[in-house]
């Protein structure tokens, strides 16, 4: 029940493998509401269809569950102000957006994509920002009936100001001021009555009751139109905090390119949920050295809001790492260790999948480890000589790790058959045959050159666990190229 009315959430698109900035920004709601005696939310926003599906939908949820976060209302739950996911509320923004419209907040706008291209391209070559020219703005009643009732397609935008800013306070960044010429008119409902993330975006914190929104900082540019919405619907807006995102070491955004960003990684490999809440909980208290090692109760005791920093924070796998083994060592007693083992040797059916390509393979069980043990490994610690009995040249062997890896990014579903799918393809265009490819990226994902079928290895350890290893191992044959002259 909550006591105080604060009401926060976290609000996933389902468009990828979950992200440990997700994470971040869950805790952080999470503590809020946990600090506040409020109500902790989790709303779908599956808007873009184009790249949301229903199995990364399910994965942000287990990953989110994983790190122990508990949401009162979600769309697995339910609760008094669903539905809690956005393609499922769809008719319920139409009449919202009607509402800006009749009142003269917004406008049909019938530019066809072919002609903002165009506009987006001489405003790139001007060297101006794209945005949108007000070609449709002051369309006649009439003209604007005439082309709806003859079926044109259409969308609907928002009118903005034309002068002065939009001047509003947020919890991190304290007063804001962006002036509205820098504010695009945003489209609001698109061409197949989809609203757009922003629409649905206020409508749904409206009417879910959200007091705080609380996200990350690339929203922070968005809050001028938000605040809009909020207006030309005659709604109080909620407080806004916008943190800073995570960051790699050399300060530059956490991207999967430097760093592993997916939670699946992290499960992977064998951090314990606690650890990984602990280190990302860290960034949200003021604590002394020594004092680090914090369970969710004592992060949420702890929890201090008021002095968040706009520097960033540095995402320090060396730091996780301590805190992970001090979880072990120290807060797991010698049960709890054990379960939680069990429980990781089976997460995503590794041992039975791995058990079950080893069974044809061994005369004695005991050679299970040496077949099986890099399904489990958080580090190949691989040698340039593992590549050695390879045919293929060093630049050939870096050629085709360096073609593999962001072309098995394409993949939408991630299974044995489109693995080999896409890696036949890949064959194709490099004009290789699939053994030569397949040879290098064997050692690559297992370490080894005799090991379990490639395809089903890397559907077992999973896309973040194989793209990291195929990084590395590009890294390690790097080191087998002679210097170019
Ligand atoms: N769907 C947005 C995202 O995934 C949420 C932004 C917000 O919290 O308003 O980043």
């Amino acid at each position: 029940m909550t006591t105080s009315g604060v009401r926060v959430r976290i609000a996933p698109s389902p468009t990828g493998e979950p992200h440990v900035g997700t994470a971040y920004i869950a805790l952080f709601n999470y503590l809020f509401a946990k600090k506040h005696g409020g109500e902790f939310i989790l709303r779908i926003e599956d808007t873009d269809a184009t790249r949301s599906t229903p199995e990364f939908e399910t994965k942000v949820l287990d990953a989110l569950k994983w790190c122990g976060l508990k949401w009162s209302e979600g769309p697995d739950i339910g609760g008094p102000y669903g539905p809690y996911r956005q393609s499922d509320r769809k008719d319920l923004y139409k009449p919202y957006v009607e509402q800006i419209v009749t009142n003269g907040h917004g406008f049909r706008c019938f530019c066809t994509p072919e002609r903002l291209e165009k506009m987006r391209e001489a405003q790139r070559a001007a060297g101006l920002p794209p945005k949108y020219d007000g070609h449709c703005l002051n369309l006649s009643a009439e003209e604007v009936t005439s082309r709806v009732a003859a079926g044109e397609p259409h969308v609907v935008r928002m009118k903005i100001p034309t002068e002065g800013s939009c001047k509003f306070h947020d919890g991190v960044y304290g007063d804001v001021e962006i002036p509205w010429d820098a504010v695009d008119m945003q489209v609001l409902l698109k061409a197949d009555g989809m609203p757009t993330y922003h629409m649905a975006n206020v409508v749904d914190d409206h009417l879910m009751k959200i007091t705080h929104v609380a996200r990350g900082e690339e929203w922070l540019a968005s809050v001028p139109k938000h605040i809009l919405i909020y207006q030309y619907l005659g709604w109080e807006p909620p407080v806004f905090m916008h943190l800073s995102l995570m960051r790699n070491a050399d300060k530059s955004k956490l991207s999967k390119r430097k760093n592993p960003t997916s939670i699946s990684y992290y499960t992977a490999l064998g951090y314990i949920p606690e650890a990984l809440m602990n280190f990302l909980g860290l960034f949200f208290i003021q604590i002394a050295e020594g004092e680090e090692l914090l369970t969710m109760d004592e992060l949420a005791e702890k929890f201090d809001p008021e002095n968040l920093s706009k520097a960033g924070a540095i995402f320090d796998i060396q730091k996780l790492d301590w805190l992970n083994g001090r979880w072990i060592r120290e807060k797991l007693s010698e049960e709890e260790f054990q379960h939680r083992v069990l429980t990781w040797a089976m997460e995503n059916d590794r041992l039975k999948e791995g058990l079950k390509l080893s069974q044809s393979r061994i005369t004695k069980l005991g050679e299970l480890p040496d077949l099986t043990g890099f399904l489990f490994k958080s580090d190949l610690n691989l040698d340039p000589s593992a590549f050695a009995k390879i045919k293929s040249t060093p630049e050939e062997l870096l050629e085709i790790l360096n073609t593999v890896q962001p072309d098995l990014e394409k993949i939408l579903e991630w299974n044995v058959e489109t693995i080999e799918a896409e890696l036949r393809a890949i064959a194709d265009r490099m004009g290789k045959k699939l053994k030569v490819i397949v040879a290098p990226l064997f050692v690559a994902v297992s370490g080894s050159s005799r090991s379990l079928p490639l395809f089903d290895s890397m559907a077992i350890l999973g896309r973040s666990v194989v793209r990291q290893r195929l990084k590395l191992a590009a890294q390690t044959v790097a080191t087998l190229v002679g210097p170019k002259n």
